[in-house]
């Protein structure tokens, strides 16, 4: 058999929420794919989501979902989030067998409360569908050749037709988000935006709040005032108390206004029946933080395909952008819709030339799911 040097249509880099959504949807469109992931188990991150139960969507329109995630995010996942909205990613998990739970407020869980469901259905459909994935697989750097690009390893290189990068944010760096992508789109010639913290609480000192350290108050309330005591910013739910301070989703949520503009303002925090005022609030540091702002210009992309303006083939998704969205599935909603987005663009071109399909050659994916990535 004479055997012929080919690139593998797509490599994707990081085997996160962005990058399994991307990958699954490669192997439901029979992409061939593979994915490179630098720890030695899938999806760290996701299984620690909502204290590992995964809130992995909010049951709302995607018009709905742009209108609590707001600028600059909205604007840019507006097309991402209206190919696939909320709807598609609950009959996506549903479809690879794994049964929901809404709860009142439109947030959904796996029903079994554990977020491993939505990480082994992953495994799962990439493994009946023969995509390749690599752990322990830590992506070294990527260089723009004729034909795609060479991704570089310590141990190895390949070629790829086409790289997305979902290597994620620096929060929790020790499931493996560590700022790898910001790092490639950097020395790729694409700028970058300051990564800092997003969703995360403030400290303070209050002896009030240290007294009522490790306890949750469900009906809290969060504001931030500007200079001139105008409201800017407001958040209604829970209020965990902290022995460095507050935090919760209602602080979280201020938190991450005031990170995306400049100061000064103030904190007011309600719960308890106190009222906790913070002048010039400290947020707690990235790499605690539930989300990264922060990252790949959203300018640098094309956000009708995900994909560089600048480098053709080179795709990013997820928390590697700088987007964000608050505390209620949001975020793993932005990592999903835009890496499908992604995927799909890949999909639909190597269609288009004719190179996609159940029998698209070495690399495809072969059998194809009957599953709804
Ligand atoms: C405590 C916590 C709770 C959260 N709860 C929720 C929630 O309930 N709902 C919600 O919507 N969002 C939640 N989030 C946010 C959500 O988890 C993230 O926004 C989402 O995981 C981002 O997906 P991603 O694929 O972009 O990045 P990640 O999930 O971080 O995946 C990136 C992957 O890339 C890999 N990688 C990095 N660099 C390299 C490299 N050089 N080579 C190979 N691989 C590499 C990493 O190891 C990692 O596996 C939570 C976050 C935290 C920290």
């Amino acid at each position: 058999m004479a055997l012929k040097h080919t690139p593998v249509p797509l490599a994707v880099v990081g085997g996160g929420a962005a990058g399994l959504f991307a990958a699954a949807t490669a192997a439901n469109r029979s992409l061939g794919c593979l994915v490179m992931e630098r720890k030695a188990r899938l999806g760290a991150k996701m299984l620690m989501t909502a204290n590992g139960r995964c809130n992995f969507t909010k049951d709302v329109s995607a018009a709905r979902m742009l209108a609590e995630i707001g600028e600059p995010t909205a604007s840019f996942a507006r097309h991402a989030l209206s190919a696939c909205p909320p709807s598609r990613i609950a009959a996506a998990f549903r479809s690879c067998g794994v049964k929901t739970k809404r709860m009142a407020d439109g947030r959904l869980f796996p029903a079994s409360g554990q977020a491993a469901d939505i990480v082994h259905a992953f495994g799962d459909l990439l493994r009946d569908a023969g995509v390749p994935v690599l752990t322990n697989c830590t992506v070294a750097g990527l260089q723009p050749v004729k034909n795609g690009f060479i991704v570089a390893t310590r141990h190895f290189t390949l070629w790829a037709e086409n790289v997305l990068i979902a290597t994620g944010g620096i929060s929790f760096p020790k499931t493996g988000s560590t700022g790898d992508g910001q790092r490639f789109a950097r020395e790729l010639g694409l700028r970058t935006v300051p990564l800092r913290a997003g969703l995360t609480g403030f400290e303070t000192e209050d002896s009030r709040v240290r007294a009522r350290a490790s306890r949750r108050f469900e009906n809290g309330c969060a504001r931030i005032l500007d200079a001139a005591g105008k409201e800017c910013c407001a958040s209604e739910g829970e209020v965990d108390c902290e022995t460095w301070g507050v935090g919760g989703a209602a602080v979280y949520n201020c938190q991450r206004w005031t990170a995306r503009h400049p100061g000064p303002f103030k904190a007011e925090i309600l719960f308890d029946g106190l009222r906790i005022v913070l002048d010039s609030p400290r947020a707690r540091p990235a790499k605690e933080a539930i989300v990264t702002i922060g990252g790949v210009s959203t300018d640098e992309i094309d956000p009708q395909t995900m994909e560089s303006r600048k480098i053709p083939g080179l795709f990013f998704a997820g928390e590697v952008l700088d987007i964000d969205g608050p505390t209620g599935g949001f975020n793993l909603s932005l990592a999903f819709a835009t890496a499908h987005l992604a995927a799909e663009t890949i999909a639909a071109r190597r269609a288009a030339r004719g190179g996609a399909g159940p029998s698209g050659g070495a690399w495809s994916a072969g059998r194809r799911p009957e599953r709804r990535f």
